[in-house]
């Protein structure tokens, strides 16, 4: 059989994996954990850093089609596996979602709105264009940034010291706080061929900048599901995609801004696993397969809640109280407090009765 090689071994290259096997593929994993979540399942494991040429010519070596997890893995190494690997999604995604000073570019060039924004790349710039995008905004990170870590928000000119930190160290994106009635997200799926499948748009519930719940399908309106479908597109097309891209938006009444991509599944689409006849993972595995992709269907409206450290004791304790709860644990060791454990995928025909079950039971209050 064939082997699929994932560069990076955590719960998304985890799930990914036992897509593929299901899809009759085998397995190779870089990560330079010893017991990663995606190490755990997979046929073979590669123990190094993501930019050791060694583990990624070896990780070449035992893989007919390599993917990555996550996009912060390194530019210039992936060129040189390209090569002499077959990486179906290349390199360009990664140059253009690592940096959000290139992603923004680019979504202008699609032609998607997006928060008006400048570039910083020293105290001097940020002292000169604040006035241009105002208060309050919000000064973020070009590289590394998660989970709302790297982002300084600046409600007054009291904030700019404390911004002035950040940019000391790394170049940054400054952009206006946009204030959305809703956060949602559309992940499309695209092959080589140009074929091309949006999955149900969630609707997405952050909690301390860590995305809670996703809700399916999104509470929002026939127009605003057309635009982030269309939206989705363009980019695509723009970036002629292959394998998955997730676009996470802001809702404005009728409108749409488009807030940062990844180039990869997303947490906001596990409900695809349970409730859609094609999960982000097995789309995704036929996407960069090269495989016709399928057409998804939602079989029933959905919550997907995510479980950090602080949450799984408690989620455990209440399983047989909800044999309904679909749960998802990724093999993490230690329960460390905000750090994403697992997940739960609650299928419903009322969403608004099992939003508030879940609030009920008070594990993630
Ligand atoms: P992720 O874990 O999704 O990669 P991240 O650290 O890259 O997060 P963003 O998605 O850019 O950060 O921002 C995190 C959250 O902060 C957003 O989901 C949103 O709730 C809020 N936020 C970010 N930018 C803005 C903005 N311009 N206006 C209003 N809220 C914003
Ligand atoms: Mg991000
Ligand atoms: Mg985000």
């Amino acid at each position: 059989g064939q082997t699929i090689g994932i560069i990076g071994g955590g719960q998304l290259g985890r799930m990914m994996a036992l897509a593929a096997k299901e899809a009759g593929f085998r397995v190779a994993v870089l990560d330079p954990a010893m017991d990663s979540p995606c190490g755990q399942v997979a046929d073979i494991r590669i123990v190094a850093a993501y930019d050791d040429q060694q583990a990624l010519a070896e990780l070449a070596e035992a893989s007919d089609v390599i993917t990555y997890e996550f996009e912060n893995i390194d530019y210039e190494g992936l060129k040189k596996v390209m090569d002499y690997a077959y990486v179906p999604q290349g390199a360009e995604l990664i140059r253009i979602t690592q940096d959000r000073r290139i992603e923004k570019m680019e979504l202008e060039k699609a032609g998607v709105p997006v928060a008006p924004f400048v570039i910083i790349e020293s105290v001097e710039d940020l002292e000169e264009q604040v006035g241009k995008i105002g208060y309050p905004s919000i000064l973020k990170t070009a590289r590394g940034g998660y989970d709302g870590k790297g982002q300084v928000k600046l409600t007054s000119p009291e904030d700019l010291s404390e911004a002035a930190e950040l940019i000391r160290n790394t170049p940054c994106v400054l952009e206006k706080v946009i204030p959305f009635t809703k956060e949602i997200s559309t992940i499309i799926h695209r092959n080589a061929a140009g074929e091309c499948h949006i999955l149900p748009i969630a609707e997405n519930i952050h909690v301390n900048h860590i995305l809670h719940q996703s809700i399916v399908p999104a509470r929002v309106t026939h127009t605003i599901e057309k635009k982030a479908e269309q939206a989705a597109k363009q980019i695509a097309e723009h970036l002629s995609l292959v394998g998955t891209l997730a676009v996470e938006m802001f809702v404005i009444e009728d409108d749409l801004i488009i807030n940062e991509l990844a180039p990869r599944p997303h947490n906001s689409g596990h409900y695809s696993i349970e409730a859609c006849n094609v999960s982000q993972f097995h789309q995704h595995i036929r996407a960069v397969c090269g495989w016709p992709l399928r057409k998804p269907i939602l079989w029933e409206s959905s919550i997907m809640v995510n479980l950090l450290g602080q949450h799984v004791a408690p989620a455990a304790n209440q399983l047989t109280k909800h044999p309904e709860w679909s749960l998802h644990l990724y093999g993490k060791k230690e329960a460390k407090h905000d750090r994403k454990m697992g997940h739960i995928t609650v299928m419903t025909d009322d969403l608004e009765r099992t939003l508030f079950e879940l609030e009920e039971t008070g594990i993630w209050s």
